[in-house]
């Protein structure tokens, strides 16, 4: 297979390039069965997982892909990849890789940030017994980002607030506000969740199966939307203590949305806290690649598009099919120079992870 070839159109076909991918290495895969929800094309939804190593290594290495839906193509692609490739064939003994594919299959299937209940999963991570956190930046910007119709008088009017605010406070300010996680509009963007979801029970019971007793434990979590075309920025996310190891592996590009040198702002809920609260006596070293497409804002329009498209439009209208290939195309670069790019970070970012991983005592 080329490199493209790695890489699939559905989430039916990534799924089962990834299977026979396993199947042919003769890795068992544990599937768990989202049942809250159907694929766009009718199919069931499963988070696979599979272990690659002996059980109860004491350092584990967590690849996942799909955290964000829509984004999945590229983590997928970069796994099938791997596999095919015989990425994993010579691990130490003490190590142990564990492919995580489609931590979000529904948003995978219907080209979606979110989950079957409008959820961003990279902000449903939380501590919820410490209540909720404060939303009031997001509060003023809700009304702007979800109008009534999409390219009408209602769209145009929030459209004017919205420029009023970047001109006036700046688009890092609007970035932050928008991005940062909300739990207070269910119908809105980057919607945090009341509770835990199904991913988040699933991936905790995952990453207790297969790295409870571990020592060291790193995770690489793909995604797409943020930074320059094909660039994959790491983005250190988690326990501040492990940024400087973080650095030691993957270099001083290491990124920190805290301290300033991130393509993202300052997220919470991120799904590395529920791996590593499942870990609880291993060192965290926990990183987002995150891989660039379009500007921003034009990823932030697909978004509010999207959510619009699911609480008010018609998906099977003309306009329906645009805003699909319009939020596709803001999260996946399907362009063969885009795909190699991927793969060329992606692998070599891998291998700093288990040479990092090596070095750990
Ligand atoms: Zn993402």
């Amino acid at each position: 297979m080329t490199v493209p070839a790695y890489f699939s159109a559905t989430y039916a076909k990534a799924r089962s390039k990834f299977l026979k991918a396993c199947e042919e290495r003769g890795f068992n895969v544990e599937s768990h069965h989202n049942d809250r929800a159907k694929g766009a094309e009718g199919e069931d939804l499963y988070m696979d997982v599979v272990r690659i190593g002996p059980d109860n290594t004491s350092k584990v290495l967590f690849i996942s892909s799909a955290t964000h839906g829509g984004e999945g193509f590229c983590g997928s692609g970069v796994q099938v990849g791997m596999l095919e490739e015989g990425y994993f064939n010579d691990l130490p003994e003490d190590t142990a890789v564990i492919l995580i594919h489609a931590i979000n299959p529904y948003g995978f299937s219907h080209v979606r940030r979110v989950n079957e209940d409008n959820v961003d999963l990279n902000r449903n991570f939380l501590d919820y017994s410490q209540g909720l956190p404060d939303n009031s930046d997001y509060a003023e910007v809700h009304d702007m980002l979800v109008p009534d119709d999409w390219h009408g008088p209602a769209y145009k009017a929030a459209q004017s607030k919205i420029d009023a605010y970047v001109a006036e406070r700046g688009l890092g300010t609007f970035q932050a506000a928008v991005t940062g996680g909300q739990h207070i509009h269910s119908d809105g963007l980057f919607f945090g969740g009341f509770k835990p979801t199904w991913t988040n029970d699933t991936l905790r019971a995952v990453s207790k199966q297969h790295a409870g007793n571990s020592k060291h434990l790193a995770l690489l979590d793909f995604h797409t939307g943020l930074g320059p075309y094909g660039h994959g920025e790491l983005i250190y996310v988690g326990d501040p203590t492990g940024l400087p190891r973080a650095m030691s592996w993957y270099g001083d590009d290491v990124t920190s949305p805290e301290a300033g040198t991130s393509s993202s702002a300052i997220v919470r809920g991120t799904i590395d806290g529920g791996v590593c609260d499942m870990a609880p006596n291993a060192s965290h070293t926990c990183v987002a690649i995150e891989y660039g497409t379009l500007p921003v804002m034009e990823v932030l329009e697909s978004l509010r598009a999207d959510n619009w498209l699911y609480l008010k439009g018609d998906i099977s209208s003309e306009q329906g099919k645009a805003i699909k290939k319009q939020i596709r195309d803001a999260f996946y670069g399907d362009a063969d120079d885009w795909k190699n790019m991927i793969w060329e970070r992606g692998t070599s970012v891998v291998k700093m992870a288990l040479e990092g991983l090596r070095e750990q005592k």
